[in-house]
């Protein structure tokens, strides 16, 4: 535990669990039993501590002075609820919770956990407890990681490894770099994005979302996807199907067969269509939403293009007495030549809202600026940034403009000088491997057939690794014995 001694125990690190948290404190400042530090200091009285709802709070709060709201907002994973509990009812769980009526916010609360088996595990990424003991000198839980049901970073893409929940006791992830063993199964393209578009949930801290328009957007999604007629009539079995093929490999077995095999009582998914008043696991919506529309954020565009929709409905004429078809073609075509949204705005005049609901309308994916990327996606830019990775492919990954990569870049330049030495030593690495493999079978080549042979890199490397060449290549023939023999 020498390295945990050397962390700040202050504060939760950005995406701690407040569990790892209290356990960083007990470690550190008791001598004897955790159980009696835990009496000692939070009047523990048995409950699990890896719980949802951490009756420690307000110990942690009154402790570090921070903000119990905040506590709970970025280290909880209750906020991935959110945008799916009326927002009565979600004040009313974090009002219990802040006034330390823990049961008060459990019985409040499940009504969600319906046919959703809970977790025994607490899990890790090896290689975030990697960059967290090479940055931090500690590894800790990370809240994306507890995410009901996800088993996959959502950064790293790679399987999350499980640990025994413990009960009572504090256990930290292992503490050195290497320990945990990466699983060796690659997972699923739906898995990751199960993990990604769990971690946005968590981290958008949305509020409630309308059950009505809800409705109304998988209505559309199913559509879209021909299981439901453009009446709006739903086609149930199709539904299920297609629901369960996209799944069925993706998702941790317990978990699915908790969701799927029961044939005899299928509500799932046409409940969350016919009982919109009912409150249904953010999971079950998460994997509906990826399975028509791929993503949360394009399930939003298409709710939003609703509320624009029904804004419009109040004053039909408006809109198009002030925009002509020409100023819609334009638009469009300027779209279509790769303009971005305000330039194309302004080349049609109109607005950049209207210019933006007319792009989504007519499927043109919207580009985001830095301004509207999450902070946690803005991290993970960052660590592509510093890998090497080029801004057009991260731009790409992460679904936003160049410009928005290239912004973030700016207000980094120790990161930008690092990424000009990697693309130097990845130069290097290439040219020097083309030299020394063209030596392994040419043994007796001289000087001269090798700059004749591997001219680009022997160049490079005479511009730019001189010393290293003149250590690798054969020792020059001298001057008066060049030409002998030919
Ligand atoms: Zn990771």
């Amino acid at each position: 535990m020498a390295q945990i001694r050397c962390s700040s125990l202050a504060a939760p690190f950005p995406s701690e669990t407040l569990y790892s948290w209290l356990s960083r404190i007990g470690m550190l400042s008791h001598g004897g039993s955790d159980s009696g530090f835990l009496s000692e200091f939070i009047g523990y009285s048995g409950e699990q501590l890896t719980s949802i709802f951490p009756s420690y709070l307000g110990t942690l709060a009154q402790y570090s002075g921070i903000n119990s709201r905040f506590l709970l907002t970025q280290h909880t994973i209750l906020p991935y609820y959110r945008p799916f509990i009326r927002t009565k009812i979600y004040s009313e769980i974090t009002n219990a919770l802040l006034n330390r009526e823990k049961s008060e916010a459990y019985s409040k609360f499940s009504l969600l956990a319906n046919r959703i088996p809970e977790q025994k595990l607490l899990f890790y990424c090896p290689q975030c407890i990697g960059n967290d003991l090479e940055c931090l000198g500690v590894s800790f839980w990370h809240k994306e990681h507890q995410l009901p049901w996800v088993d996959v970073c959502y950064i790293h893409e790679t399987k999350l490894v499980g640990s025994v929940k413990p009960r009572k006791v504090f256990v930290l992830p292992p503490q050195q770099v290497n320990v945990g063993k990466a699983c060796s199964s690659y997972p699923s393209a739906e898995s990751i994005l199960l993990a990604q578009e769990s971690a946005r949930l968590l981290n958008l801290n949305r509020t409630e979302l309308d059950p009505s328009r809800h409705t109304d957007t998988y209505i559309k999604g199913l559509a879209a996807n021909e299981l439901a007629t453009t009446s709006g009539q739903i086609k149930q079995a199709a539904w299920f199907d297609s629901l369960d093929n996209y799944w069925q490999e993706a998702l941790p077995k317990e978990f699915y067969s908790a969701l799927f095999s029961h044939q005899a009582i299928r509500s799932f998914p046409v409940n969350l269509i016919y009982q919109p008043e009912a409150q249904h696991h953010p999971l079950k919506h998460l994997l509906v939403i990826i399975h028509l529309f791929g993503s949360f954020e394009k399930f939003m565009s298409s709710y939003s293009s609703l509320e624009d929709q029904s804004i419009d409905c109040e004053s039909p004429q408006t809109l198009h007495e002030r925009v002509s078809r020409e100023q819609i073609n334009k638009l469009l075509n300027k779209l279509n030549e790769g303009e971005s949204l305000r330039q194309a705005a302004k080349a049609a005049e109109v607005s950049v809202g209207f210019a933006k609901s007319t792009a989504l309308q007519h499927g043109f994916e919207i580009r985001r600026r830095e301004q509207f990327l999450f902070s946690f996606e803005r991290k993970q830019i960052l660590d592509w940034l510093k890998e090497g990775r080029k801004t057009q492919d991260i731009a790409k990954l992460m679904q936003c403009s160049v410009g928005a990569v290239e912004q973030i870049l700016t207000q980094f330049p120790v990161v930008k000088k690092l990424r000009n030495k990697l693309r130097f030593y990845q130069k290097r690495y290439k040219h020097r491997q083309s030299i020394t493999v063209y030596l392994t079978t040419h043994t007796k080549a001289s000087r001269g057939k090798i700059q004749n042979d591997v001219k680009a890199s022997y160049y490079w490397c005479y511009k730019h690794d001189k010393s290293w060449l003149y250590k690798t290549l054969p020792e020059a023939i001298p001057r008066a014995d060049r030409y002998k023999g030919q």
